[in-house]
């Protein structure tokens, strides 16, 4: 069946209030911000019928705040916008990386930040410079605001922590103590634009002035149900120097955080090799 418009009811808040609100009211809506993700339930007919809450008009949170203490990214940031952002691209740049990657332009100019986390995919793009960048999640619902690490956000594929009624307003970048001295995105998939990622990494490192490790920060996505920091290789790296070995030993651990699967587009042995790799020519190469 095809999706039919004439038979959803869309409901167009055009302030954050009368989105929580108009939600509360009606709990069983399907908040909508670019639709990316939503229009393909729609073109299968999966919609038909249902109530839509349209955030596209709730102009608040298509800002983006630069403060002293970060970057508050309003939910309906395009991945265009934070690709070409200049404070963005300056201070986090692996969140512009990540947002040029994901589908192609056409997605880009629709699909919004707050989307991609409501949505939860396993393979989300940007999860992993979010992670290092340990984004904070603002979210509001009639009952008031709260905010979550990002960590504490994803409960399992597709599945977030939200409670009913919250939607997320904002996702907040706290700035890092200085310049990381390396960092690192990759993505890889099938192809070079939409595509979904068989693995997709970021990290940021920072070294001491004798060139020990002062702190790692990796994240992959698409090797777990939900983004992982490789803690395991972040804490055995802290505080040596980065050589051959201590890379290979930290590339030994990352299995105690992550769980690839085979499924349609890869295997758990190439998601775990090539992350290995990655992570190793991040550290030495
Ligand atoms: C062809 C194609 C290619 C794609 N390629 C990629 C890719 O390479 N990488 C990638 O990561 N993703 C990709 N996606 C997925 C999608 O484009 C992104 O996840 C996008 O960021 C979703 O944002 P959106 O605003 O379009 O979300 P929508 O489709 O509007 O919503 C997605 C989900 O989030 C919920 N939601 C949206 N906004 C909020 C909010 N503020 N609060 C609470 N819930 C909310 C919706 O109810 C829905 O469940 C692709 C999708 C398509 C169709």
């Amino acid at each position: 069946m095809r999706g039919d418009s004439a038979s959803m009811k869309v409901l167009r808040p055009a302030t954050a209030d009368e989105a929580v609100r108009m939600y509360a009211r009606a709990p069983k809506a399907l908040p909508v911000a670019g639709g990316t993700d939503v229009m393909v339930l729609w073109n299968a007919g999966l919609l038909n019928g249902r109530v839509v809450l349209d955030l596209w008009g709730v102009e608040e949170w298509r800002k983006i705040r630069v403060r002293k203490d970060g970057i508050l990214i309003g939910a309906l940031a395009t991945h265009a916008r934070l690709r070409e952002h200049p404070a963005i691209r300056e201070k986090f740049p692996l969140l512009s990386e990540a947002c040029a990657t994901v589908g192609a332009e056409q997605i880009q100019n629709r699909g919004t930040i707050g989307g991609n986390v409501a949505n939860a995919s396993p393979a989300g793009d940007t999860f992993p410079a979010l992670a290092v960048y340990e984004a904070v999640v603002h979210v509001a619902s009639a009952k008031g605001r709260r905010t979550l690490p990002l960590s504490q956000v994803f409960a399992g594929v597709k599945k977030t922590a939200l409670a009913p009624g919250e939607l997320i307003e904002a996702i907040f970048l706290p700035m890092l103590p200085r310049r990381p001295d390396r960092r690192v995105f990759r993505k890889v998939g099938q192809r070079a634009a939409q595509t979904i990622s068989k693995t997709v990494g970021a990290a940021v490192l920072f070294l001491n002035k004798d060139g020990t490790v002062e702190e790692l920060r990796v994240a992959f996505g698409s090797v777990a149900p939900t983004v992982r920091r490789l803690r395991a290789a972040e804490d055995a790296l802290k505080g040596r120097l980065l050589t051959a070995a201590s890379a290979e030993e930290a590339c030994g651990l990352i299995e105690r955080d992550i769980s690839p699967i085979d499924d349609m587009r890869s295997t758990r042995e190439y998601r775990l090799r090539v992350t290995r790799n990655i992570l190793r020519a991040f550290l030495w190469s």
